[in-house]
């Protein structure tokens, strides 16, 4: 099954459980728009490649729709209308003002030179620009990209249109209206997420062992967060494979290894082991921090942790969904679970458009309140539905995009 078809039996479950109307139902299970473009770039010895991209709204009933820019060699149109109907539900989970998009370039970021990659997001942005804007679609970064990418961006746009549109794009560079908080905003929703559910089921934070697969812009500053909270982070995987420390990885070298490195592999505090065994190694907690599909039926039966944190988009296939909830080990859904960095974008829009930068504190206190909001909803409507926490939280999501479409009907 790909992403996108586990996406919409997970809409279908979801309406269901919360008695959407049949005539929305339809509506939810197909994108609003997407865009498919060419993106052809000169490379620096002067022979032209062409990209495929997209721009794919999945729901503007709530507000303008918010999501992240991929540039990926296996991007597929249908797993970013996936991830955009996510990022729909993240916003109705979070009760912000947005619907939900994605985007991104089917390419190999790796193997474009600087200038490449920067001609390659210019000419994207140039071609998607119809359908972005503040009041329209506002990108933010994902896999592959970053606040360099987003500063391009913005610039393409802004140039293009001959006015300054710094709320169009968010996870810009400091120097140019982004904010402190976006730069690990993810890791930092995820590690209270952990601490969330953590309270809820009674678990102590300290001593308790971890899993991550992934050490990039959210694996690895959420492996500091969960070293600092007490835990101990027993297994890492990434790209390259996969390392082993019952007793703890110390993350600070890890950190320092793959900044010289480039990857895990070689790290020489810890053991390398299979990837395929990486999950059932023993653990409390298993975050999945790198691309979808990870957990599959297999890891679900091996599964060792008790809880898992979502940290990336769709992690946990359909398949491992029904063993994980078999087997009473509690999922947290990527829509509540990494929903730090779309706050993180949301107060970086709302900065950037009323011309005045927040304090700290304040910003942090809205954030924690944000995040603890959603994560607290979405557990007591799946105590009160007694479905998964996942079930739980497409319901609430989509009751309340039915009750923004039950306000504005249908047009014409
Ligand atoms: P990244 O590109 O910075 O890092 C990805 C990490 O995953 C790297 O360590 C890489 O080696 C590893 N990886 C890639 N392919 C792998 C494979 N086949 N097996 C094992 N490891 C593999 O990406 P990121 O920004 O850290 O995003 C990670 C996940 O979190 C993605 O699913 C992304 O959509 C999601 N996410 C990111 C953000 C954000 O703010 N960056 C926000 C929400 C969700």
């Amino acid at each position: 099954m790909s992403l996108w078809s586990e996406t919409v039996a997970r809409l279908d479950d979801g309406a269901a459980l919360a008695d959407v109307d049949q005539r929305w139902r339809a509506k939810l299970r197909t994108p609003q728009r997407v865009l498919e473009v060419a993106v052809p770039v000169r490379r620096d010895d002067g022979r032209v490649d062409v990209f495929t991209g997209w721009r794919v709204q999945h729901d503007t009933t709530r507000g303008p729709a918010i999501g992240g820019i991929r540039f990926h060699p296996e991007l597929e149109r249908d797993t970013l209308t996936a991830l955009a109907a996510t990022m729909a539900l993240k916003t109705a989970v979070l009760d912000i003002p947005f619907g939900g998009s994605m985007g991104g370039v089917r390419c190999d970021p790796a193997s474009l030179s600087p200038g490449e990659l920067e001609r390659l997001t210019r000419r994207y942005a140039f071609e998607v620009m119809a359908l972005l804007g503040p009041d329209r679609d506002i990108p933010a970064p994902d896999v592959n990209t970053d606040g360099r990418v987003m500063g391009w961006l913005v610039d393409t746009i802004t140039v293009a249109n001959g006015h300054e549109l710094n709320a169009s794009v968010t996870g810009k560079p400091l120097a140019i209206g982004g904010t402190r908080q976006h730069a690990g905003a993810t890791a930092a929703g995820v590690m209270m997420t952990v601490r969330n559910v953590y309270t809820q089921l009674g678990l102590p934070v300290a001593n308790s062992r971890a899993t991550i697969q992934g050490f990039g812009k959210v694996g690895e500053p959420l492996a500091f967060l969960l070293h600092s909270a007490g835990m101990r982070i027993v297994a890492v995987q990434d790209i390259s494979g996969a390392i082993h420390n019952p007793v703890g990885i110390d993350v600070s070298e890890l950190s320092a290894h793959v900044k010289e490195h480039g990857t895990i592999s070689g790290f020489p505090l810890a053991d390398p082991t299979e990837p395929a065994k990486l999950w059932a190694l023993p653990a409390e907690l298993a975050v999945p921090a790198a691309l979808a599909g990870a957990l599959d039926r297999d890891a679900a039966v091996s599964l060792s942790a008790r809880v898992v944190v979502e940290a990336a988009y769709g992690p946990t296939t359909a398949a491992a969904d029904e063993i994980l909830a078999e087997r009473g080990i509690i999922v947290v859904p990527d829509v509540v679970a990494n929903a730090g960095g779309v706050v993180a974008s949301y107060f970086e829009w709302a900065q950037n458009r009323q011309g005045f930068a927040w304090e700290q504190s304040i910003a942090a206190d809205r954030f924690h309140r944000l995040l603890e909001q959603a994560f607290l909803a979405v557990w007591a409507r799946s105590q009160s539905l007694n479905v998964s926490l996942r079930r739980g939280a497409f319901a609430l999501a989509l009751g309340r995009i039915a009750d923004a479409l039950d306000s504005r009907g249908l047009w014409p």
